[in-house]
């Protein structure tokens, strides 16, 4: 036979796009169009109804960046288009098409707009791929409607990762940034519509198939004959008879082994990003709109959204589309999912923050919608902590859900199916969809490529597709669903069928219950840089965690001993907003500027509104007199003041350092720290058992400079590469005693730090402050400890406990963690002997090892302390930065959590009080299970909750003991619910004065005081 496999291909191609697709449309006529600028942040619905609007022609430039046009749009279907009988003509619709001048960028990333009725209801949005609004057009065939459009810059859609100034209103320009292309009424003709998809998913799935297929011949074969039966001049009037000919291989059934996929419509939304937090309301309730708009249509598409707190801004701007949405959600296809208060990053929000994170998005869900989300939806966020198993399924959670971990630059995990287990040992079932995108256009390449990737095919026959544009880009599209209908069953291709996550998961895990383990985190090998980027937001985030802490316990304490109101609303109001800045691409640090500006800015707030909550409470609690107290928040006795109680403190100060010869020298009758004349760590001896810390020739607190240009991704990435250009910042310009501290100055490029030096009485940590303001571009500032301990692995800690890593490179999944993220403290150890460097500020660390002159080998600890990619944020991190670090000599695990509570948590005293002591309300007998906070319960019952975790991976036995009336102790799950069968308090020592617990290696408790 004659092969003309090329040649009709092209033809087929050339006939679609040429002769299919123009013919969509039968009539177009141009609507008469006027404008209001608001030149400025946007506006109300109510605000843009009352404007004057100007004349504005199609073809004329609009909208400077980050502004906002609202186009008044009217006009009627032509007489001329109507039959007879005054109707449109069958199997037509009128729609309403707007390009408001798309560029080749992609969907999400540049203008955007709501269509709204004159009523102040929102119609459906318009974004790239998603122009025609058919709502607009009234029964009688008028428009009248108001476009509120969005001149959003594309700050990067192309990914060239060029510095741009558009990511700032301050510098993005005035210039317009689009041409409005159409606004036209168009008749949409419904058959080629249909020939058009029947054409599309044919030609797509024929490109998938082997060369040497049968039915690949076929298809191709009656694509052909479809060409040669729609006329190229009548296609409206011959597209029925194309159908006619592609009808038959569209009814050929899917094989009976076919990998099934269950179509989850998704847009996923970045809550901030290339675009402010403001935009990503409206980006929301363009998408939400659109998706309302097609379930309208399409009685068959389920959609699926994760966030509470993009459900709630949908509630409190967009009242219409609310009502809408609840009434969606009530018939169940219209599914919240995840249950967090956004898809945060997981690597970096404290431990009681993650909680926090399901008791908003859940607490939220249940009060709106009264549901209860089975699953954790995190496609996008950057690796996965190994405290999370433990914490999702404390919040009830049972299915994990996510797909970024294919964007490993190394190693591949070996599954798509599985059981994830934390460094506790909890198990949770996990699926990452294998098409490898949370965004599939549900393309015939999208779902060969995800039946072909799946890992545990043979033992599992079902995965999850996400599809949909995200980030404004509008979501699903009727295109997408004309896809999915027509592969429910279609020989060559995956079945696939619309599905909610719960109906996936249930289906994968009734098929596959055993599936095989992976243990530990998820890291992701890539995005390196985000434990470093924007530092100013990382500490805004661990310093309002850590403020938290204190606000809830004082203000609890407060509550119960002196009878002041609990500042309920006001505390979760300020937890919600923290919440909302863990988001993946905020904490990270790699938003544009505007985003990072409003962050520091909400830092700046809550910590004031925080401080007052905390003055408040300690003032109800202590009165005015003319004493003076330390109000310990830590988990443990400080300067001899219980941990969680206030009591009067003897100042036991820092030492004072001693010149010795061209030295300094800092002696507490703990540790002995030299300090050379270039203002480094020569060394640091435990007295106790002689051990020194900083290898003989070295020196520890040394800052080091790194080039710093990532291949791609400039503020998400380090590379490998950066390690092999360094410059040691050993010169100083100063090196002098301060009052009880050792201050050294350096200068390098156009930089400078400054660090002091100091050793507290009685403690085996030295304490360094730096004051750093940072003027360099490309570059990475690390300080490192070289010490003086011989092993493969050290401690880093996370939420809840700590994971260890190895610090050698045997394998490629070693070398790849060449970067890692820690919370306040790591450590490295030999059996007998340990030190922890502890931070108050960044989360990049690296920790490696070398050979030792004379044998065995020692460790590096490095933090990562700032940055200057240029991209998104062309600016970031420039400028003045103060931080505190620790090295504790000699540290077991105890004092390595001790010492990191104390360099986060400043010691607070009291002024002027009348009352010298409050007792805590709860206390705990063993320094391993640590109080991680206390708060009134959220029910408003006044009940007293408080959570505790293990953590020095150990188990534990304790007796936790409350000093207050209550009636009872009772373990809660995260959302303060009482549960059966947990495990942590002992049967029967349950009683109003306390409990005794048996917890195991970082197990995760929560307890409910109820009071008496
Ligand atoms: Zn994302």
């Amino acid at each position: 036979m004659h092969d003309r496999t090329a040649l009709v291909e092209m033809r087929i191609d050339r006939f679609i796009t040429e002769r299919l697709r123009p013919a969509l449309y039968r009539r177009r006529t141009p609507l008469t169009v006027r404008a209001w600028v608001v030149n400025g942040e946007p506006v109300p619905f109510a605000e843009a109804e009352r404007a004057v609007y100007e004349p504005f022609s199609v073809g004329t430039a609009w909208g400077r960046p980050w502004d906002t046009t609202w186009f008044a749009v009217t006009g009627e279907v032509p007489a001329g288009w109507l039959d007879a009988d005054g109707a449109l003509p069958a199997g037509t619709r009128a729609e309403l098409v707007v390009d408001l001048g798309f560029t080749a960028g992609q969907s999400g990333f540049q203008a955007e707009a709501l269509v709204w009725g004159r009523d102040g209801v929102p119609i459906k949005g318009i974004a790239p791929f998603n122009t025609a609004v058919a709502a607009a057009v009234d029964v009688a065939g008028r428009v009248d409607v108001l476009i509120e459009a969005a001149s959003n810059p594309d700050v990067g859609s192309l990914f060239s990762f060029e510095p741009t100034a558009l990511g700032d209103p301050a510098t993005a320009g005035r210039e317009p940034a689009y041409v409005l292309r159409a606004v036209d009424l168009a008749l949409r003709d419904l058959v080629v519509a249909d020939l058009l998809a029947d054409a599309l998913v044919l030609r797509g799935l024929l490109g998938q198939l082997d060369l040497g297929s049968p039915r690949r011949a076929q298809i191709l074969l009656a694509l052909d004959r479809m060409a040669d039966t729609v006329d190229p001049h009548d296609v409206a009037g011959t597209a029925s008879a194309g159908r006619a000919v592609l009808a038959p291989l569209l009814d050929r059934p899917a094989g009976a082994s076919a990998h099934v996929l269950h179509a989850v419509g998704h847009a996923h939304i970045d809550s901030a990003w290339l675009w402010p937090v403001r935009e990503t309301a409206r980006k929301v309730s363009r998408t939400f709109s659109n998706v309302l708009a097609l379930m309208d249509s399409d009685p068959d598409f389920v959609f699926a959204s994760s966030s509470a707190q993009q459900f709630a801004w949908v509630k409190e701007f967009y009242p219409t589309l609310w009502t809408r949405l609840v009434e969606r959600v009530r018939e169940g296809r219209f599914v919240p999912v995840g249950g967090m208060w956004v898809e945060s990053d997981t690597n970096m929000p404290g431990g009681e923050a993650l909680v926090r994170q399901f008791v908003e998005g859940k607490g939220f869900f249940r009060s709106e919608f009264g549901i209860d989300t089975p699953e954790v939806w995190l496609p996008d966020s950057f690796g996965y902590t190994g405290a999370f198993p433990q914490i999702a399924r404390a919040a009830g959670a049972r299915w994990f859900l996510t797909q970024k971990i294919s964007w490993n630059e190394t190693n591949r995990i070996p599954h798509h199916t599985f059981l994830w287990e934390g460094i506790d040992g909890t198990r949770l079932f996990t699926h990452f969809p294998p098409v490898d995108k949370y965004n599939s256009d549900v393309s015939a390449e999208d779902l060969a490529h995800a039946e072909r990737n799946f890992a545990d095919k043979g033992r599992s026959s079902v995965s999850l597709l996400p599809y949909g544009y995200g980030d404004g880009g509008g979501g699903p599209t009727a295109e997408m669903t004309a896809t999915i209908a027509r592969t429910a069953s279609l020989e060559g291709s995956p079945v696939v069928r619309h599905s909610t996550p719960r109906e996936f998961f249930t289906a994968a895990q009734t098929e596959y219950p055993s599936p095989e383990v992976w243990s530990g985190e998820l890291y992701l090998e890539f995005h390196r840089g985000t434990y470093t980027s924007q530092l100013r937001t990382k500490q805004g985030n661990r310093r309002s965690e850590h403020l938290l802490r204190e606000a809830e316990l004082w203000a609890a304490t407060a509550a119960i001993r002196a009878g002041w109101e609990y500042p309920a609303d006001r505390l979760k109001r300020i937890w919600q907003l923290v919440l909302l800045q863990q988001f993946h691409d905020i904490l990270p640090g790699t938003s544009i500027a505007w985003v990072h500006q409003d962050a520091e800015r909400n830092y700046d707030r809550i910590r004031t509104e925080l401080g007052d909550i905390v003055d408040e409470a300690l003032r109800a609690l202590l009165g005015t007199g003319d004493g003076a107290v330390l109000a310990n928040a830590a988990p443990h006795t400080r300067a001899g003041v219980p941990a969680l109680g206030i009591a009067p403190v003897a100042t036991d100060g820092p030492v004072r350092p001693e010149p010795d010869g061209e030295t300094i020298v800092l002696d507490n009758g703990v540790v002995r720290v030299v300090i050379d004349r270039n203002g480094l760590i020569a060394s640091m001896v435990d007295l106790a058992t002689g051990r020194e810390v900083v290898p003989v020739g070295d020196r520890a607190g040394l800052l080091q400079l790194h080039r710093d240009t990532p291949t791609q991704w400039d503020a998400w990435d380090i590379d490998e590469h950066y390690r092999r250009t360094v410059t040691d910042l050993v010169a100083a310009d100063l090196v002098e005693i301060d009052d009880a501290a050792v201050v050294v100055g350096r200068s390098f490029g156009n930089s400078t730090v400054v660090q002091r030096m100091w050793l507290d009485a009685g403690s085996r940590t030295l304490s360094i402050d730096l004051d750093i303001d940072w003027h360099e571009r490309q570059k990475l500032l690390k300080l490192a400890f070289p010490v003086d301990v011989h092993t493969d692995r050290a401690a880093s800690e996370i939420q809840f406990g700590h994971i260890e890593r190895p610090t050698h490179t045997n394998t490629s999944w070693d070398a790849a963690r060449f970067e890692t993220v820690a919370h306040r403290w790591v450590r490295v150890a030999e059996p007998d002997f340990g030190v922890a460097v502890t931070n108050d500020s960044t989360y990049g660390h690296d920790i490696s090892r070398r050979a030792k002159d004379g044998g065995g080998t020692t460790s590096t600890v490095r933090l990562s302390l700032v940055r200057a990619a240029l991209f998104p944020d062309p600016g970031q991190d420039q400028g003045r930065h103060r931080l505190r670090v620790g090295l504790v000599a000699g540290a077991d695990v105890v004092h390595a959590v001790v010492e990191g509570y104390r360099t986060n948590l400043g010691k607070r005293i009291v002024q002027d009080v009348a009352v010298g002591e409050v007792e805590p309300l709860v206390s705990v007998d063993h320094p391993g299970v640590v109080v991680e906070a206390v708060k009134l319960a959220e029910d408003g019952t006044g009940d007293v909750v408080v959570r505790l975790y293990e953590a020095l991976g150990r188990r534990a036995r304790a007796r936790f003991s409350v000093a207050f009336p209550a009636a009872s102790v009772v373990e809660t799950d995260l959302l303060e619910s009482a549960i059966e069968g947990g495990t942590a308090i002992v049967d029967g020592s349950s009683d109003g004065s306390g409990a005794d617990l048996a917890l195991r290696p970082f197990q995760l408790v929560t307890v409910r005081v109820a009071r008496a």
